[in-house]
């Protein structure tokens, strides 16, 4: 799907305000959960009723009694919600909002590689289509796919779509052979270790946490490499004044919140849209998530079989966490 973003008029203070009012007594009138990703903009997480990663927005997801989901994230995290819920409304924000990292792989392209090699077990990374879940043997996200792999039986693994993460797990489960897809997340594979080293001359005291969507030269430079909460985790509780964070600048707003006594140094580099930040992810904007609960429109609609056969990595990989 073409991504062709409107351009929005800033709002004031005073009209961000209001509409988080409305957005608030809707969602309670409604029933209605408020999910949003850490990647997600400051006014948005501020109406959310939970903030998480994949794996914690999935087990909300799948946790939840409300009648509604607004999903505030990417289209593959709306999905999982939708599949984990099949009889609750699940609403995106914006439809055109999805992840160019997920749509490096298609369900055709699994089943030609199963054909390759029939004797692997096929992992996905939770950030994949629908179809493709359907297509793989178990999920996992970034932050279990070490501890969820390492159980598996299987010797030979079939990893996709990314190709940084899939290479780090690797390192770490020597013992299992990995086939990787070559797939990436721009934001994130575009950092350079340049930029870390510049940022480290710059700020020597301080730590380095990255995630491992990013490139292994970056990795490697990291004190810390962990997903999104345990990057969380890590920036606001390591014994450093100062964390140089190597993931998306979303993340910032929750790391300030969480501890502010603490500086968190963003890459300030030129990338992925112009910006350092997941254009995709920040498609999802506060007058999008009022009109979209209020008029209930833009429901994420899946084939029934296609949610039934993507359940059941997802939940193998809930079961193994
Ligand atoms: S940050 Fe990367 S993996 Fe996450 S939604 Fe954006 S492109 Fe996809």
């Amino acid at each position: 799907m073409a991504v062709s973003f409107t351009l929005e008029k800033e709002l004031s203070r005073d009209e961000i305000k209001d509409l988080q009012r409305k957005v608030r007594k809707l969602a309670e009138e409604k029933r209605a959960v408020i999910l949003a990703h850490y990647y997600q903009r400051p006014e948005v997480q501020d109406v959310a009723d939970f903030i998480g990663d994949s794996l914690e927005l999935s087990r909300k997801a799948a946790e939840t009694d409300a009648d509604i989901i607004v999903f505030c994230g990417v289209r593959f995290m709306c999905e999982t919600a939708k599949i984990l819920n099949p009889t609750k409304k699940v609403l995106h924000p914006n439809p055109e909002s999805g992840c160019p990292m997920a749509d490096m792989v298609t369900a055709e392209q699994v089943r030609l590689l199963r054909k390759k090699h029939p004797d692997a077990t096929f992992v996905a990374y939770i950030n994949t289509t629908a179809e493709v879940k359907a297509e793989v043997d178990v999920c996992v996200t970034s932050a279990n796919a070490v501890k969820v792999i390492k159980k598996l039986p299987a010797k030979k693994i079939v990893f996709l779509p990314d190709q940084a993460l899939g290479g780090w797990i690797a390192k770490q489960i020597p013992e299992k052979e990995f086939v990787l897809w070559r797939g990436f997340c721009p934001p994130h594979f575009e950092f350079t270790a340049k930029e870390v080293l510049k940022l480290k001359e710059k700020y020597p005291d301080a730590k380095i946490a990255v995630h491992p969507e990013c490139h292994p030269k970056v990795v490697e430079l990291a004190d810390f490499v962990g997903s999104t909460s345990q990057i969380l985790k890590y920036a606001t509780t390591v014994n450093a004044k100062r964390v140089i964070v190597i993931t998306e600048v979303g993340l910032k707003y929750t790391l300030q919140k969480k501890n502010p006594e603490k500086e968190y140094i963003f890459p300030e580099s030129m990338n992925y849209c112009g910006t350092v930040y997941c254009c995709t992810m920040k498609g999802i904007t506060l007058p999008k998530v009022y009109e979209t609960l209020k008029n209930e429109t833009n429901e994420v609609i899946l084939p029934k079989d296609i949610m039934e056969r993507a359940r059941k990595p997802i939940e193998r990989m809930l079961e193994l966490t």
